[in-house]
């Protein structure tokens, strides 16, 4: 079994391995997401073949040299194309993504745009991100809040290997150590990690709740409501005593908040809790719980080229930041796109999914979707991080140099190798 870098996730665990076995994937220390991840290499289902076909044909296999002549007319004949996905692959393919872009004079995007929600607005992009680290928390955060986020599905070893059970410098006892709270509209798994289990209302639950704590910890507390929030007034101020008795606060927050119709004024507010319990020499941080392995990267990839996050647009000198990517699908601002590791057809709304059902798609995937599905060219790929080198930035913007275990079955092209392909013929230098 070799040692790996699972990028099920972004928690991308660096402390896994895996090995290909003849009747599948074995494995040490991988939750079940990455497992199942891994398991993807041998599945049944993977794309070995690259795919084309015309608006009234069926998807034929074609040689890829083929498809990376046929991907890079439709890329050069776009007037404005669209080049989206990226998170789930290494850094060093965002960049050539953004290179292609500028010399397409089309519009670079990333999932960050979708995930990060009001963040951009609010100018509150990656929270702490790149400032603090999860070793940092393990060994000091003594009191951990999950706001609107389950991570006991979605990122399963985030608190057994950072946040809720494991002892650190400051945290002899582990889980005996911690004050653990979480806050979420319904019932959720994680909650039974939690000593404070809140659920709050779903219209004005965090909104009121995080006004109330701004009062309480600014030290001018008010006769409680009965209720804060929709959480009874007594389990409200237990909360917010023990918030402000932590020796370290670390706050991680998901699409909960980020999508919420209130997110303009929450995300404001979170930080201005943050702010305070600072000023209180209560040491307080807070993380977005992004999804994808390289969610972060992403951001870091586009700033340092443009000095925009996402959603960069380069028919423009300088590029300057599209006001909003999905808009322009629905009203027909792109005229292909490139989709790099990504599915947005069946994870956006059905009106932009419908809209990009009208355009050439070229994908780089590993598996069949329904983006796939609606593609003018699918080039399969290698799997990100079993199968491929690079670097890859975890959610609290670490870098993670990837270590593969197996080469790619059929000599699949990794998402680097496809894309120097199409810069080659489209004469990016
Ligand atoms: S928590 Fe995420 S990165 Fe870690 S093993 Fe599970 S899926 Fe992989």
């Amino acid at each position: 079994m070799q040692d790996t870098v699972c990028c099920g996730c972004s928690v991308v665990c660096d402390d896994v391995a895996a090995e290909v076995t003849k009747t599948g994937i074995q494995s040490l220390g991988l939750c079940g997401l990455g497992h199942a991840y891994y398991s993807s290499i041998r599945s049944k289902s993977r794309l070995t073949k690259a795919q084309m076909k015309s608006k009234s044909t069926i998807a034929k296999s074609v040689p890829f040299k083929i498809a990376y002549e046929e991907a890079s007319a439709i890329l050069s004949k776009s007037k404005h194309p669209l080049l989206i996905g990226w998170s789930n692959s290494p850094i060093e393919v965002s960049q050539l993504g953004l290179k292609l872009a500028k010399v397409l004079k089309g519009v670079y995007d990333s999932t960050a745009s979708y995930e990060y929600g009001q963040l951009r607005q609010n100018k509150l992009v990656g929270g702490e991100t790149g400032k603090i680290s999860l070793e940092e928390i393990r060994n000091f955060a003594d009191f951990i809040v999950y706001w609107g986020v389950n991570p006991a599905e979605s990122h399963h070893r985030h608190a057994s290997r950072y946040t809720v059970f494991p002892a650190g410098e400051k945290i002899p006892e582990g889980r005996e150590s911690r004050i653990v709270a979480v806050l979420d509209i319904r019932q959720t798994e994680s909650m039974r990690l939690a000593n404070h289990q809140l659920i709050l209302d779903a219209e004005i639950g965090d909104e009121q709740f995080m006004t109330t704590l701004l009062t309480e910890i600014r030290g001018r507390p008010g006769t409680p409501p009965v209720k804060v929030g929709g959480i009874p007034a007594i389990e409200f101020l237990s909360f917010a005593k023990q918030i402000q008795e932590a020796n370290y606060i670390a706050i991680f927050y998901g699409n909960g908040l980020l999508h919420s119709h209130h997110a303009s004024k929450t995300l404001p507010l979170l930080s201005k809790v943050a702010r305070v319990l600072n000023k209180k020499n209560r040491p307080c941080v807070t993380l977005p719980m992004v999804a994808y392995c390289n969610s972060i990267g992403v951001v870091k990839a586009s700033q340092a080229e443009t000095k925009i996050p996402y959603s960069v647009d380069f028919n423009s000198q300088p590029p300057k930041p599209h006001e909003s990517v999905f808009q322009g699908l629905i009203t027909n601002k792109f005229d292909a796109a490139l989709i790099v590791g990504w599915d947005p057809i069946s994870m956006l709304p059905a009106p932009i999914a419908r809209a990009l059902q009208q355009i050439p798609l070229i994908t780089l995937a590993t598996q069949p979707s329904l983006t796939t599905r609606e593609s003018t060219i699918v080039i399969p790929t290698a799997l990100t991080g079993a199968e491929t080198t690079g670097t890859v930035y975890r959610m609290d913007g670490s870098a993670v140099p990837l270590q593969p275990i197996t080469k790619p079955p059929a000599n699949l092209p990794t998402e680097e190798q496809v894309l120097e392909q199409l810069t080659t013929r489209l004469g990016v230098k």
